[in-house]
């Protein structure tokens, strides 16, 4: 296991990776070039999506600890910080962003049960992820129901608005019934998390709660798994919950504290998958850039033409100021310092768009070359278009921040 030993939590800004930093951004860059890379295309093109998990580079990652990034050394993780976190994620995500995927929505998870989870709970679910050395210990959350994901965390009073799975209260027992969509990781995770009712009476933001659970609990199982436009590498699927039986202890948190228990990981969730975003934008960024310079058109390189120069000059700044906000949200979430919920979800909304704008602007590079599957500029397009969509519609993210501001 890759190991950060000391906790770096700092008031003052620097700009500057530390040694150890570096360290894991040149592991998580070799892991990308050696194990993900050479696998990508290949895993994108695979037709049955069921048959399109990266199995071996995941146990690698695992090997190397990547899952137990944030989770502290006194579980046996590696300690590290958001600001780590979101060096890791970028990295993977050039490789690959579904396959980075498969680490975001785990790690996620580390974080939402380390921030709301009692101190048997964090024993019980983090130590056996981070002495994981197959794999197998992956984690999947289930909020997203058939009727949408904006529509789970409705904010308005009437009752019959919001989530629809529900866990009735039976002794020291809940009973769940309901059904998740789109999620990450189903199908080959170890341990669950999933957003429930707990009280149909009362309005939807106050009856929440979010219950974990392994995945070979009775009356679970798996549905349909998504055959997607991009994030190929990612196993997105149905939960379903048929009288599953989870004891009280399976509660994270209070009962109706399920949102707070996912606010509690707006920072993660912004970090992580703005992370992402910088990353295959970057990715997308550096194959335009060097055809640019190589493409020859009327005797001179294609980037000596303005129109190109100013685009990639652009897609740069984009690529800059992108992650910029997500470092500055890493750093303001290891400092405690957070300004509430806007600078998180802006650190997940700004990249996402980001990345659709850079990924299509470097095809656009590469003209018809760039729209054939020999280059991996149409692969980043399609991988870039489901930011906006998941962890939070930008839409419905946007309209929550207008709220707040
Ligand atoms: C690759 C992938 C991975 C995913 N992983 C997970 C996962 O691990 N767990 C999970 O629970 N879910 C997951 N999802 C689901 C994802 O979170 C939802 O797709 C997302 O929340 C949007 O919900 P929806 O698709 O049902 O769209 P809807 O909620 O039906 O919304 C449709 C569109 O309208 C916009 N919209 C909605 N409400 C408003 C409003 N009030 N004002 C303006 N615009 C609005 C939305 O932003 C969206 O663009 C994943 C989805 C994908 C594609």
């Amino acid at each position: 296991m890759f190991g950060l030993t000391e906790a770096r939590h700092t008031n003052v800004i620097e700009f500057e990776l530390s040694e150890e930093q570096l360290q894991l951004q040149d592991t998580a860059r070799r892991f990308a070039e050696n194990e993900i890379m050479p696998v990508a295309a290949s895993t994108d093109r695979i037709a049955d999506p069921r048959q399109s998990y990266p199995k071996e580079v995941i146990r690698k990652g695992f090997e190397l600890g990547f899952q137990s990034i944030l989770v502290p050394e006194k579980y046996g993780g590696m300690g590290g910080t958001p600001l780590e976190y979101a060096i890791l994620l970028e990295e993977l995500a050039v490789g690959d962003i579904g396959m980075a995927n498969a680490f975001h929505a785990t790690i996620t998870l580390t974080e939402m049960i380390l921030k709301n989870g009692s101190e048997q709970q964090r024993e019980k679910w983090l130590r056996p992820l981070c002495d994981d050395q197959s794999g197998a210990y992956l984690i999947g959350f289930g909020a997203t129901e058939p009727s949408g994901g904006t529509e789970i965390f409705c904010p308005r009073p009437d009752p019959k608005l919001g989530t629809r799975t529900t866990a009735v209260k039976n002794g020291n027992h809940y009973i769940i019934n309901g059904r998740k969509t789109y999620t990450s990781n189903a199908s080959v995770s170890k341990l669950y998390g999933v957003l429930v009712r707990t009280d149909i009476t009362k309005p939807n933001a106050e009856s929440c709660s979010v219950f974990f659970f392994p995945a070979d609990t009775p009356g679970f199982s798996i549905g349909r798994i998504e055959d997607k436009m991009g994030h190929r590498a990612s196993m997105n699927g149905e939960l379903i919950f048929e009288s599953v039986k989870l004891p009280r202890e399976y509660l994270l948190g209070e009962e109706g504290g399920g949102f707070d228990a996912i606010r509690r990981v707006y920072d993660s969730n912004g970090v992580g998958t703005g992370a992402m975003a910088v990353g295959v934008a970057r990715a997308a960024y550096e194959v335009a850039l060097g055809y640019a310079k190589e493409r020859q058109v009327w005797g001179e390189s294609l980037k000596s033409y303005q129109a190109i120069g100013n685009l990639l000059v652009d897609m740069r700044a984009d690529i800059e100021m992108a992650r910029l906000l997500v470092r500055r949200v890493a750093w303001q979430s290891s400092n405690h310092c957070s300004e509430g919920s806007i600078p998180p979800n802006m650190a997940k909304v700004y990249p996402a768009e980001m990345a659709r704008r850079v990924t299509i602007n470097a095809l656009q590079v590469l003209g018809g070359a760039g729209y054939m599957k020999d280059y991996p500029t149409e692969k980043y397009v399609r991988d870039a278009m489901v930011l906006p969509i998941i962890s939070g519609g930008n839409e419905a993210l946007k309209y929550f921040m207008s709220r707040d501001l």
